[in-house]
């Protein structure tokens, strides 16, 4: 990525500075994609935190103040909250500025901000696919997007010029950009992030809930595939209590579709076909591969962890094997 010679906008204000916005933060300043960037947070320790680290040029208390006079103001906080927020900036946003967010359901925050924000300025949903377990301004990091996917919800209304902007400042941070409707967004995240959310959060839980293995048992043999959900049932709870209950719908209809998925493999394994567990281990091993191919994860073996104990050279085949 090369720096910009000329910034895509001139004040960037980031209504929360966490993870997503702090990411943002520290990315546009290093690709040179705003002349400048205020941001907020809600807590005086986070403000504090904010300035102590230094990615943006200015940390102020007020929503209201902080919009006044950008270009481009990004929503970077839980979905949940989305909506009171447009109501606090409203007033006070310049006209032709564009107004946008990061949020993982698209269609509750277009309801929820929408009437809210003046005729005078672009309202374009905007979605980041990237992410991790942590949250806070001290988790982000300038590299989150590269290679990963942003998606754009403009209402069919949009300004394409607006639109095109927009793109153009998720480009220059790195992000790959796609165009899609807030219903279709929300479906195919429903499948791709937030079942596998609830998931996680549910197999966790049932095993902490376990009395007849020990939470040290199910600690120290982790490793057998267990562990890799803990990771995403480590993610912020307020974040993904307000993801559930605003894409509601979809993760229901997605719910419905894999408990009935579930429920014929629970057929195939008592009836005892093994032929129809290969075949369907088979298909979803060739999803894995499919992902590694258009560079959306690596195919180093274990997500790529490192084992620092362990010696440099690779160990030789059944010792390498961490999942069951
Ligand atoms: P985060 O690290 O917890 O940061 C949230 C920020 O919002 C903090 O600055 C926080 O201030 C502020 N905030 C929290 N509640 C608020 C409220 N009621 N009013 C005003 N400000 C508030 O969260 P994040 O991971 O960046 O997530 C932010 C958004 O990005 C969410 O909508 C999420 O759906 C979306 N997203 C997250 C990921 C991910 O992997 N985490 C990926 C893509 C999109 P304090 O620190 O003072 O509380």
């Amino acid at each position: 990525m090369t720096k910009l010679d000329k910034p895509v906008f001139n004040r960037l204000a980031l209504i929360g500075a966490g993870l997503i916005g702090g990411s943002i933060a520290r990315a546009a300043r290093a690709q040179g994609a705003a002349a400048s960037i205020v941001a907020t947070a809600r807590s005086a320790a986070s403000r504090k935190r904010i300035a102590e680290l230094g990615f943006a040029d200015q940390v102020l208390e007020s929503n209201a103040a902080a919009v006044e006079g950008a270009d481009i103001v990004i929503v970077c906080i839980p979905v949940g909250a989305c909506g009171p927020v447009a109501e606090e900036i409203g007033p006070h946003l310049m006209k032709g500025a564009i107004v946008s967010d990061v949020g993982s359901v698209k269609g509750s925050v277009l309801k929820d901000m929408a009437p809210h924000l003046p005729d005078h300025v672009h309202f374009i949903p905007a979605h980041p696919v990237a992410g991790t377990e942590n949250s806070g301004p001290d988790s982000g990091f300038a590299e989150l997007f590269v290679n990963r996917w942003c998606i754009l919800t403009p209402p069919p209304n949009a300004d394409q010029a607006a639109v095109d902007k927009l793109r153009a400042f998720w480009t220059a941070i790195g992000a790959n950009v796609e165009t899609m409707s807030a219903e279709h967004h929300d479906l195919v995240l429903g499948i791709t992030s937030h079942l596998p959310h609830l998931i996680a959060y549910t197999i966790v839980g049932t095993a902490e809930e376990l009395s007849n293995v020990t939470r040290s048992e199910v600690l120290k043999f982790s490793a057998g595939g267990f562990r890799d959900f803990t990771r995403i049932a480590a993610s912020d709870p307020t974040m993904w209590r307000d993801v559930f209950l605003a894409n509601k719908d979809a993760v229901l209809e997605m719910l419905g579709r894999f408990n009935e998925d579930l429920s014929s493999l629970t057929r195939a394994m008592r009836s005892g076909d093994g032929q129809a567990l290969y075949d369907h281990f088979a298909r979803t091993r060739a999803i894995r591969r499919g992902i590694v191919e258009i560079g959306q994860d690596s195919a180093v073996p274990d997500f790529g962890r490192t084992h620092p104990s362990l010696p440099a050279e690779p160990l030789p085949r059944p010792y390498a094997a961490d999942t069951e």
